[in-house]
């Protein structure tokens, strides 16, 4: 099947068909060689060949379709955009080099300067960065709101307002933003409502249905899932993503045929994936919250969080992530870390390995001293990502935790 080198092919017959999540997860957007290879194919090339000076001549001016540079034209990172854009029920995505690509090549290509953005305060860290300290530069402004307040949404909308970001459910407190109400006050402005579904993955919410118009993604994290490549993606309609794949090409931020290729391996046990990591993240939670040395956990799967309800409509699980204070200080959650022995200590999260932190001091620790008491950033504040060990061995590792406070 050939393809114009200016549009990548927008949708693929799995998804016309209405397959169930799981299968487009396996099979939307494969596209086999005349090789016949059962596994989706990886094309590691940067360029493409012609068969002759005329040909390059009309691929390279548009009159004719076919690959030309894999910046902007690459099978493998295209089959890995079809299933991406059938999982989130897109019309297109677009695959970035990293989740920071796609939020930065989301804003670039669909805001101007004078424009404004309404922000929930607990966004991802390097998403604050780039909007305070780089886009502000080309004067684009922004308003950081609490997610969970529909009139704080409100409130912050001036006549310059043309994008709403929300990353729900938030890192690490696992806060909630309602995206239909929020779309809907988006909408009334004509803005355009952007959900960053990286915790969530469209196993577990898919935003897009429920009013956002657009969603981005680390693939980083769950898409992956275990841990090896670094990369992002844009899903939405064909009318803004040709405005960013006109960005990346030019920008050049594009993601490597490799990573799209691993990615597309995870994305066949995504579904499997998070069901597993959100039932262990529940037998966590519930256990957490019995021991002595635990003052407080965050988890929309328990039945005592404030949005317990909206999380139960807006999602089909509760997600990998909790969060828990330890009673103490900050000295309390390291030891608390510094003791486990299995659980890995880094910043990452959404793997099949176990990970934890201290937020205030590594993810958030950039953020200023009023700005983690308002984001409800403790010091005594430790985030674990639950992987698919054994939960009665990570259990085990966190009674070391917990025996060390
Ligand atoms: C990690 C992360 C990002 C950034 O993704 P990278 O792939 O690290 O650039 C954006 N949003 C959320 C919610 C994340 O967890």
């Amino acid at each position: 099947m050939s393809k114009s080198s200016f549009e990548r092919p927008e949708r693929i017959q799995f998804e016309d068909a209405d397959y169930e999540f799981s299968t487009l997860a396996i099979r939307a957007g494969q596209q086999r060689s005349d090789e016949g290879e059962h596994n989706d194919a990886i094309y590691p090339t940067s360029s493409f060949v012609y068969s002759s000076a005329r040909e390059a001549a009309a691929r390279f001016g548009g009159e004719e379709e076919g690959n030309i540079y894999s910046r902007f034209t690459n099978p493998t990172v295209q089959a890995f955009e079809r299933r991406m854009a059938a999982l989130e029920d897109g019309e297109r995505a677009v695959a970035t080099s990293s989740g920071m690509a796609a939020i930065l090549s989301t804003c670039l290509s669909l805001l101007k300067q004078g424009d404004h953005v309404i922000c929930s305060r607990s966004v991802f860290g390097s998403i604050v960065s780039l909007f305070d300290k780089y886009l502000s530069r080309t004067g684009i402004s922004v308003t950081y709101v609490d997610p969970t307040d529909l009139d704080a949404w409100s409130a912050a909308i001036t006549p310059a307002t043309r994008m709403f970001f929300l990353e729900t459910p938030s890192n690490p407190l696992a806060e909630l933003g309602d995206i239909e109400a929020v779309s809907r006050l988006a909408h009334d402005i004509d803005a355009l409502l952007v959900v960053d579904n990286c915790f969530c993955t469209p196993a577990l919410q898919q935003p897009l249905k429920q009013g956002a118009d657009i969603v981005v993604h680390s693939a980083t994290k769950y898409l992956d899932g275990q841990g090896r490549c670094v990369g992002g993606v844009v899903v939405g309609r064909d009318k803004e993503m040709e405005e960013i794949y006109g960005f990346i090409r030019t920008g050049g931020a594009c993601l490597s045929p490799f990573n799209a290729w691993v990615f597309m391996k995870g994305l066949e046990t995504l579904e499997l994936r998070m069901k597993a990591h959100s039932a262990n993240a529940l037998e966590m939670a519930e256990w957490l919250k019995q021991q002595p040395g635990i003052d407080k956990v965050y988890y929309s799967g328990l039945e005592e969080h404030p949005q317990h309800a909206l999380a139960t409509k807006q999602q089909r699980a509760f997600g990998g992530v909790l969060a828990f204070e330890v009673s103490g200080d900050q000295e309390a959650a390291w030891r608390f870390i510094d003791a486990t022995k299995m659980i890995s200590i880094t910043g990452n999260l959404g793997d099949v390995k176990s990970t934890i932190t201290h937020p205030g001091t590594t993810t958030h620790g950039r953020m200023s001293a009023e700005a983690k008491v308002e984001a409800g950033i403790k010091d005594n504040l430790i985030r674990l990502s639950v992987g698919l060990e054994s939960v009665d061995d990570i259990k085990r590792d966190l009674q070391l935790g917990l025996a060390a406070i």
